[in-house]
């Protein structure tokens, strides 16, 4: 996953949330309101960790790593609390009943509305475990005249699983910023990176995807992405890009790991 401001639509408001149960409700919105301009539709999970009403706790987002320190969906509008509800009844669908949420978007999808649409695989969250990766593979496949794109930091799970035999209308981009960042190689990858701005983008010689999402995936493969204009945010990222800000935080955590503990003094 990475930066996108969500703007709040009418789908997406405590009157229309509070009317509609989570099975009753479509599991796709327009509530991200550049992505709506563009024509793109949105299946978004709760960002990185929380705990359900019931009790159990998640993580949707397990390869994460500096992106949660300044994580547009931790942030914000996300964190209304009709919003954030509906995103985890989102989650509770798919947990508690993996295969009936895959045949209700397989449905939703097939109706007239969504043929040759885009749809993009999470405004917050990632694809958090094999099976529920492998649910959205079987959507695709079962969806041939929607497109769908996504951004995802759960590199070794695509390499796995989608990258030998993807399906043809599905799209992705890695995103910079989680702890399997060292396994991509931009040189083959397409990727994604956060920059302090556009000018940082355009002195890297990287595209930049504000005139569209979707040049993410249909623009050139160097993907890049202004930071959000958040001023704590802004002070976090102190001017790094994600990859190098990634990298440092990497390197710092495995020089913590080699430094020998302090052997514990015995009692006399
Ligand atoms: S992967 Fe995306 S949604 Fe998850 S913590 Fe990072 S920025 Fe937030």
């Amino acid at each position: 996953m990475t930066s996108d401001q969500l703007a709040l639509w009418p789908s997406d408001s405590p009157a229309a949330s509070n009317a509609r149960s989570p099975r009753a409700a479509r599991l796709l919105t327009q509530s991200n309101r550049r992505l709506k301009d563009i024509g793109v539709w949105t299946w978004t999970l709760p960002a990185w960790s929380g705990r359900l009403p019931d009790g159990r706790t998640y993580n949707t987002c397990p390869s994460a790593g500096i992106c949660r320190q300044v994580c547009y969906a931790l942030h914000g509008a996300y964190l209304w609390p009709v919003v954030r509800s509906r995103h985890q009844a989102n989650l509770r669908l798919v947990l508690d009943d993996l295969p009936g949420w895959q045949q209700a978007m397989i449905n939703e999808l097939q109706t007239p509305r969504f043929a040759g649409r885009w749809v993009r695989i999470h405004d917050s969250g990632d694809f958090f475990s094999d099976d529920y990766l492998r649910a959205w593979t079987g959507v695709c496949r079962a969806c041939p005249g929607v497109n769908f794109y996504c951004y995802t930091k759960e590199i070794d799970r695509f390499r796995r699983l989608v990258e030998p035999d993807p399906p043809d209308n599905l799209h992705w981009v890695y995103s910079y910023g989680g702890v399997q960042d060292h396994s991509l190689n931009p040189g083959v990858d397409r990727v994604a990176d956060v920059f302090p701005d556009e000018d940082a983008i355009d002195r890297a010689g990287w595209s930049s995807q504000r005139a569209s999402d979707l040049l993410a995936v249909l623009g050139p493969p160097l993907v890049g992405m202004s930071a959000n204009r958040i001023p704590a945010f802004l002070k976090r990222i102190a001017g790094r890009r994600f990859s190098t800000w990634q990298a440092a935080d990497t390197a710092a955590r495995a020089a913590q790991r080699a430094v020998p503990a302090r052997p514990r003094r015995t009692p006399s």
